[in-house]
């Protein structure tokens, strides 16, 4: 299926309305970009937010390419300096953590900013860029862990309970969760879509990255079918309906503890 064509169907899956009011998160990256693009082109009422994490020139150039695709595309951009809200930036946090990986790190902090700016912007989804290759090897990595139920929330829609404007947690949408990265990147050069080449420097080699070098070499169908077996396994898991959802006691963020990740990470 074509690309256009692949995202469209997943945008009526989700039963995205025109009417609502979507956050993207614009990293600068290929596969936001091609989301803004896409939303944006196809009419839908999208802002950007952009997460600024201070990691150097890399960040520097991430911004500079999101304003200018923002502007390309005529919408608002929002930009969130961890920096100014933290006093550090996220290397500071990756250190005091060090048992955990840079981008789980980094994770944690750009859930946490994207729901804090959806409800702070009024917004009723938060859209995000992640690929088939991205979702396929996140449920193949929950695997490999002998914890695929960890999957439970992820899907072209999040699954939190209360996942509307009024609730503790903004719904995430993904549009181009059946869209190969490959095809991404193809559809970005072929559409003169500004993004930023070259990998973040602070992607360290955890165990993702380990096993993503193994997971590059599964063909086309062996991605695909490891996400039909996600969505088979997804239905089952009855079980996890009862997670507690809250507000952090520090931050008063939505979160499913006393305590959110983020301020577990930065106490
Ligand atoms: Fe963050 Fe990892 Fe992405 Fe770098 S590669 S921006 S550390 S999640
Ligand atoms: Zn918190």
């Amino acid at each position: 299926m074509k690309v256009e064509n692949q995202i469209k169907k997943t945008i009526k899956e989700i039963g995205l309305s025109k009417k609502e009011k979507i956050l993207v998160a614009i990293s600068g990256g290929k596969d936001s970009a091609v989301l803004a693009y896409f939303l944006s082109k196809l009419g839908y009422n999208i802002e950007g937010l952009h997460i600024n994490l201070g990691i150097g020139d890399y960040s520097l150039k991430s911004l500079d390419v999101s304003k200018k695709l923002a502007e390309r595309l005529g919408i608002k951009l929002h930009v969130f300096d961890i920096r100014k809200s933290e006093g550090k930036t996220i290397k500071y946090f990756w250190r005091k953590n060090k048992n955990l990986s840079s981008c789980s790190v980094c994770g944690v902090f750009k859930k946490w900013v994207m729901n804090r700016e959806a409800k702070r912007l009024n917004v009723d989804k938060i859209a995000t860029g992640h690929n088939l290759d991205d979702e396929a090897l996140t449920f193949f990595l929950n695997i490999l862990k002998g914890a695929p139920q960890l999957s439970y929330n992820t899907g072209v829609v999040s699954r939190n309970k209360q996942g509307n404007k009024k609730g503790n947690f903004i719904p995430r949408v993904k549009p181009l969760f059946y869209v190969y990265e490959e095809d991404i990147l193809k559809f970005a050069k072929k559409n003169k879509i500004l993004f930023v080449k070259g990998k973040c420097p602070f992607r360290e080699n955890s165990y993702r990255v380990e096993i993503e070098r193994y997971f590059k070499k599964f063909s086309r169908k062996q991605k695909r079918n490891l996400i039909k077996n996600f969505e088979g396994f997804r239905g089952k898991l009855k079980g996890m309906k009862n997670i507690k959802e809250n507000y952090c006691e520090i931050c008063r963020e939505a979160c499913t503890d006393d305590i959110c990740k983020k301020c577990k990470l930065v106490r």
